[in-house]
């Protein structure tokens, strides 16, 4: 039999069981729309209450701070285009980062090419902004400061409250009010998420990266925030995004939160034992390699490995082969060939980006799983350091 490892739950995840039971009554028998107002309309309109409830409780928001949106990429945008549209006649300058997800980035783009200015925030060689930069990119025209809470390539989380404190100090300086939002799809399940504490605006979630389905997210907008609708029509969301709600992909996002919600604290632990693991297994077993992202605030699945002289693309096919999935950078950008821009970011020679490898660890992983992959990357990374070195010395 064929063996099948997936080690990519950072792009996405499998649905729960229970997540999918919760979810396949409202495909069939009650498929009421909820603006409906006869019975079946009024239970799909419970459903969906329960379910903001169960999202909310996950990132300690009240459940009316909690709009549902068809992905993480989709709040993203509605957060820091809208965000920064709404503000205008304050300024025109938003500040967010060089390691975000290509949602932020090209959300950035956009902007700029509609007359904004942006500012891409360096990071350290860990990948941690730091609050100095932060603070030196700061004006009176800065409407909107937009900074993921965890990178989905390198996993470094970053020291979000810190930088909050940081924006609310530069606000009341120049007695203007800026937006801060955080990217948290990669953080929802794997940290402790408090938006209270953290004092952020706006946060966006997504379900397919915590065991629910993919093609629904959600973005926290905190009350007394006035974000602009950005789709235009029906009631729905309290009128700030209109569409017939995905009520399964809802039902199975609030599943999702309530177990991930009740789980947190094995799940983290469980998850950095096995990460830890398998790095501490292929630092001893293979020469020439380097962990990317910070060791001590990391993700805890996250294991982005480099192995010198090689191809990440050649190590992912010949891994593939054996069974095993895994990625080069982020799942997005796996179509180009230009190197990753966190690899780069955090100044990994481009050589050697292209040898980097994301392991990301799950629920359903296993040690003995982590020790046929390692047996796989001792055999493929000799196999394919024997050719590089061939052709090296014969000039290729
Ligand atoms: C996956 C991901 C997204 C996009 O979420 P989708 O629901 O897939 O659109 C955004 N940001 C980060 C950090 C992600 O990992």
């Amino acid at each position: 039999m064929t063996k099948s490892i997936y080690l990519d739950y950072s792009a996405t995840t499998p649905v729960k069981k229970e997540v999918l039971d919760a979810m396949i009554p409202y495909f069939t028998e009650l498929y009421g729309n909820p603006s409906s107002l006869y019975t079946i309309g009024q239970e799909s309109k419970n459903a969906i209450a329960a379910a903001r409830e169960q999202v909310a409780a996950l990132i300690g928001a009240q459940p009316a701070e909690v709009y549902f949106t068809s992905s993480g990429t989709e709040a993203d945008n509605w957060a820091v285009i809208e965000g920064a549209m709404w503000k205008r006649k304050q300024g025109r300058h938003v500040i967010t980062t060089q390691i975000e997800h290509h949602a932020l980035l090209h959300s950035g783009a956009y902007l700029e090419k509609e007359g904004f200015e942006v500012t891409y925030l360096p990071v350290d060689p860990d990948g941690f902004v730091r609050v100095a930069d932060l603070k030196a990119a700061l004006r009176p025209e800065t409407t909107v400061v937009s900074i993921m809470f965890a990178n989905n390539e390198i996993g470094t989380i970053e020291p979000i409250a810190e930088l909050v404190q940081a924006v609310r100090e530069a606000q009341e300086g120049f007695g203007t009010k800026i937006l801060f939002h955080t990217d948290a799809v990669q953080a929802l399940g794997n940290v402790h998420i408090d938006v209270k504490a953290l004092g952020v605006d706006m946060l966006s979630i997504s379900g397919h990266k915590i065991y629910g389905p993919k093609g629904i997210g959600a973005l926290y907008i905190r009350k007394g925030v006035n974000l602009p609708e950005h789709m235009h029509g029906g009631g729905q969301e309290a009128k700030r995004r209109a569409g017939t709600e995905n009520l399964t992909g809802i039902v199975g996002f609030g599943k999702a939160a309530e177990l991930s919600r009740e789980n947190l604290e094995t799940h983290i632990e469980q998850l950095t034992k096995l990460r830890n693991y398998f790095i501490d297994r292929v630092r001893e077993k293979i020469a020439d390699i380097r962990i990317n992202g910070s060791l001590e605030s990391r993700l805890p699945g996250n294991a982005n490995i480099t192995f010198k002289y090689i191809e990440g693309e050649a190590i992912l096919l010949l891994l593939d082969m054996k069974g095993i999935a895994v990625s080069t950078g982020s799942a997005c950008s796996s179509a180009s060939l230009t190197p990753s821009h966190v690899l780069t970011a955090i100044g990994v020679p481009v050589e050697e980006i292209h040898g980097s490898i994301r392991f990301t660890v799950g629920d359903f992983t296993t040690k003995e799983d982590l020790d046929y992959v390692v047996e796989a990357l001792i055999e493929v990374v000799a196999k394919l350091r024997n050719i590089s070195s061939v052709s090296a010395e014969s000039g290729f």
